[in-house]
């Protein structure tokens, strides 16, 4: 395909992916001043999914983009992550309390949704393209040129891939890699699918029946089926309990066996 002047518009930075990734990016350039375009392929933003385990070393991004009040508001902090058997008997504690000693902060829990909203709100609309599905990537010696499936094309001069696991932006640069042979050969090994991830999250649940959520701090706990091909992992957000269920067979309707064992986990 030949480009001409009218299809390329200019920008500096090209993000594709308006997920929490390319939002926090687009939030930084924004705050720095830096030119930038998110392109969506989603015709509309819907936040989707329960918790977000948010690392330690995450929060003095949030403190730089001066959000780190709201984000604190609507978490709560772990120090720990523990593993059971079917009998409740811990089998694994994680300790997270030394992130705190070295940089000041403890692992928190927030419900994704309300994160993407806060990332959101940084980001100018008219920044973020929507039904904007990128194809293919073209770089030259001016910078990069992206083209969507709409056929428009969009010239800048650093592409950011932020599109998630199954990144398109990646493939293509690895194919360019595989026809210069420099592809690391680990790298071209495709994505292993051996296990199937449900979420879900429960209605709002009662403080005085869970008194669980009336700690000062999350609880991160996960039970592993016993010669069962499931793990079961919940935590306690604010007032209701996002619940993943892992498991190496698809069996989704183990998830409300299971998810009855933690709340009833949790009562005791
Ligand atoms: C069950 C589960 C639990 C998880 N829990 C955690 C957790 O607790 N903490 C954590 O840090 N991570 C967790 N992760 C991983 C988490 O999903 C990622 O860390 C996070 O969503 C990555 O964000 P992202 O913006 O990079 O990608 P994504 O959230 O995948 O967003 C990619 C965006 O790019 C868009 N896109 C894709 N292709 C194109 C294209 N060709 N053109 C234009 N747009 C495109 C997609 O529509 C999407 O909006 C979990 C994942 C799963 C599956």
């Amino acid at each position: 395909m030949s480009y001409t002047k009218e299809h390329v518009t200019q920008a500096r930075v090209l993000i594709v992916g308006a997920g929490i990734g390319g939002l926090t990016l687009a939030a930084l350039l924004e705050k720095a001043g830096i030119e930038y375009i998110v392109f969506e392929r989603a015709k509309a933003v819907v936040p989707l999914g329960s918790a977000l385990s948010i690392g330690a070393n995450v929060m003095p991004v949030f403190e730089q983009l001066g959000i780190l009040d709201e984000v604190l508001k609507n978490a709560k902090p772990f120090g720990f992550s523990t593993g059971y058997n079917e009998q409740r008997e811990a089998t694994r504690v994680l300790d997270y309390t030394p992130a705190k000693t070295i940089g000041g902060y403890l692992p928190h829990i927030i419900s994704r949704p309300i994160l993407y909203d806060i990332l959101l709100r940084l980001v100018p609309t008219h920044k973020i393209l929507m039904s904007k599905k990128i194809l293919s990537l073209v770089q030259n010696k001016d910078g990069v040129l992206i083209r969507c499936s709409d056929n428009t094309t969009f010239h800048g001069d650093i592409l950011v891939g932020a599109d998630g696991a199954s990144s398109g932006v990646r493939q293509s640069l690895y194919k360019n890699l595989i026809k210069k042979g420099e592809l690391p050969r680990s790298d071209n090994a495709p994505l292993p699918f051996n296990s199937v991830c449900l979420v879900g999250q429960t209605r709002p649940l009662d403080p005085e029946e869970f008194p669980h959520f009336k700690d000062w701090h999350t609880w991160f706990e996960t039970i592993v089926g016993e010669n069962k091909p499931y793990a079961v992992s919940a935590q306690v957000s604010r007032l209701l309990m996002p619940i993943i269920l892992c498991s190496f067979l698809r069996l989704p309707q183990l998830l409300l066996e299971v998810s009855q064992v933690v709340l009833e986990g949790f009562k005791v």
